[in-house]
């Protein structure tokens, strides 16, 4: 697919390297990758590596809850039911049951090791969230829920005294025989390490930040996902890309989400004219799935020829506001809107990223020894479309599945590879690259041409552009994050293109005007992409991968 990617971004060699082993190496300090930690570590030794502070994650972040069936007046049947629903028919239902099922006893897991979740008379307080039929959605700090998530896990890991390495960057997987040794690290200092590995684990998180407007943290840049298809793992559902519909779009301010939870609670949306509009688009209004709101907004913000709508959360009264959205109303005063008494400019933006590593259900890749959960990941749960919340649970549910799968099969790395183990990565280049104009044309072209409305002219024009920019800045060897980073996010950013263009259809996270129904006898099934090799499409349920039925447009 991307002839020019070399397999590896820099040379390594085991003789002029440190070397460092462990049992269990796990890549990345989110809700997954501390899970998985606290798994992995009953086994063996662990390593965890994250690239800023081990707090910096798309977890910390996270607002609105967690989705678990904690109430009588909820079941498995029904939250099952509405994740698929969201899943548009791509759901692996096995995968659903399975996390939905075990996802309560993963929250009161967080709840018995001191998770400071909301509670009312000593019981745990439910939301409900677009997509979702009932209340079931568990919060911390009114909106600080992915921050409350880290408190809890970034003690344990410390308790159980895990070894972190913050600042440290992971380059590459190293491969033998298709089976995963451990990694090439670098820390913030420059100095590298080869970390042999019995199991490696990526809890790397998304991709999101190939997209220019995006809610999530610097870190996204999909280090793990692009990692691992250079060491030859299947990638799917690349092409569904959830946008958050009600980010804060405010000239200067960060792209900060509003939470779904605003409109569970009654926040409404209204045109530039102060209208509401929800109800033309879908009977459920504002509480319709994250992709119908989305798609609606930027339909009525085209028609109107508008940059953005209001969130309207007057309604819900000032004390409200104060004490179940405290860090919303916070940022939106320090740039001058107040919720309580403002309608809140929003837009649309790339916020979670469904597609990743494909994971069987126990974490493990397609590549042995290797294994995957979160974000970093597509697991088969969230199908085109995530249901909002279903993110942190799945981390809890697939972390600790993960975790203890590559903790129990963790076996040290072969005695010769130690010895004698040599990738080789592109040369130097002599002309000097723009990284920061390289990627700010990235992301504006990905934006454009795989956001939220797609079709097949600007689909093919970005695959042109991606494979001419592939020859001068995939071939070059780069020696900071910064370079790196811009490789594997044009890899990442060439795949999801070809997955976009190549499915004939809308369905979920990914609409294209010129395919505006949904094709079930074409398309109900995952593509499968590969750095090397041509995609493959698997029907739904099944472990086969057949040839893609290409329309005449792309034969
Ligand atoms: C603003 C916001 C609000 C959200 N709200 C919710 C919500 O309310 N409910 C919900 O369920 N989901 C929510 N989500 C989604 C959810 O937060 C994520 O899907 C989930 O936290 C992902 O967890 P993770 O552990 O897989 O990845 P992350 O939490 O993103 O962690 C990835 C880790 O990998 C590290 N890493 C990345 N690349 C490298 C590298 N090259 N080397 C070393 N380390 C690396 C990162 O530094 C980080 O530590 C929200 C997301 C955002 C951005």
């Amino acid at each position: 697919m991307i002839p020019s990617a070399p397999r590896y971004l820099v040379d390594i060699d085991v003789s002029t390297t440190p070397q460092v082993f462990t049992d269990t190496l796990i890549i990345g300090s989110g809700v997954a990758g501390l899970r998985a930690a606290l798994a992995a570590a009953r086994h063996g030794s662990v390593l965890i590596v994250t690239k800023d502070t081990i707090r910096e994650s798309n977890t910390e972040y996270a607002q609105g809850g967690v989705a678990a069936v904690l109430s009588k007046a909820d079941s498995v049947d029904v939250h099952v039911g509405d994740t698929l629903s969201a899943g548009v028919g791509l759901c692996e239902e096995d995968v659903v049951r399975m996390v939905v099922t075990e996802g309560p006893e993963r929250l009161r897991e967080v709840l018995d090791w001191g998770g400071n979740f909301d509670r009312k008379d000593g019981e745990v307080l439910l939301t409900r969230e677009g997509g979702h039929s009932r209340h079931r959605i568990a919060h911390a700090g009114g909106d600080a829920t992915g921050h409350e998530l880290q408190n809890v896990f970034i003690r344990k890991v410390k308790e159980a005294d895990i070894r972190v390495w913050d600042y440290s960057f992971l380059v590459d997987l190293l491969t033998r025989d298709g089976e995963c040794l451990g990694a090439l690290v670098q820390a913030q200092a420059g100095e590298r390490r080869i970390v042999w590995a019995g199991a490696t684990l990526l809890a790397s998180g998304g991709a999101c930040q190939i997209y220019r407007e995006s809610t999530n943290p610097a870190v996204s840049t999909g280090d793990g996902i692009a990692a691992a298809l250079r060491a030859g793992a299947v990638c799917r559902d690349l092409e569904f890309v959830q946008f958050h519909p009600t980010v804060l779009y405010i000239a200067g301010a960060a792209r900060k989400l509003i939470s779904e939870a605003v409109r569970g609670e009654g926040g409404v949306l209204r045109n530039l004219a102060g209208e509401r509009f929800m109800d033309r688009y879908d009977e459920r209004a504002e509480l319709a799935p994250r992709d119908i709101v989305s798609r609606a907004i930027t339909s009525e913000m085209a028609a109107r020829g508008e940059s953005h709508v209001l969130l309207d959360m007057r309604g819900l009264g000032a004390d409200r506001i104060a004490s179940r959205f405290p860090g919303i109303a916070d940022t939106c005063r320090s740039f001058g809107v107040d919720p309580a008494t403002d309608a809140v400019p929003v837009r649309p933006s790339a916020h979670y990223f469904v597609g990743g590593v494909k994971v069987d259900r126990n974490g493990e890749t397609t590549i042995r020894r290797l294994y995957g959960c979160g974000e970093v990941t597509a697991s088969g749960v969230h199908g085109a479309n995530r249901l909002g919340s279903n993110s942190l649970l799945e981390g809890l549910v697939f972390g600790a599945r993960a975790g203890e799968h590559a903790g129990q099969r963790a076996s040290g790395p072969p005695a010769d590879a130690v010895r004698s183990f040599r990738g080789k990565g592109p040369r130097p280049a002599r002309e000097h690259l723009d990284l920061l104009d390289m990627r700010n044309s990235l992301t504006s072209l990905v934006g454009r041409a795989a956001g939220i409305l797609r079709a097949h002219e600007p689909l093919q024009s970005a695959r042109q552009t991606l494979d001419r920019w592939a020859q001068y800045a995939l071939v070059r060897r780069f020696d900071a994050p910064a370079g790196w980073e811009l490789q594997n996010m044009m890899t990442i950013s060439r795949l999801l293109i070809e997955a976009a263009w190549l499915r004939e259809e809308s369905r979920g996270a990914h609409a294209r005007r010129d395919f505006p129904e949904r094709d079930d006898a074409r398309w109900r099934g995952h593509l499968n992409l590969k750095i090397r090799g041509e995609p493959t499409y698997t029907p739904l349920g099944s472990t086969e991968e057949v040839q893609i039925d290409r329309g005449p447009e792309n034969a």
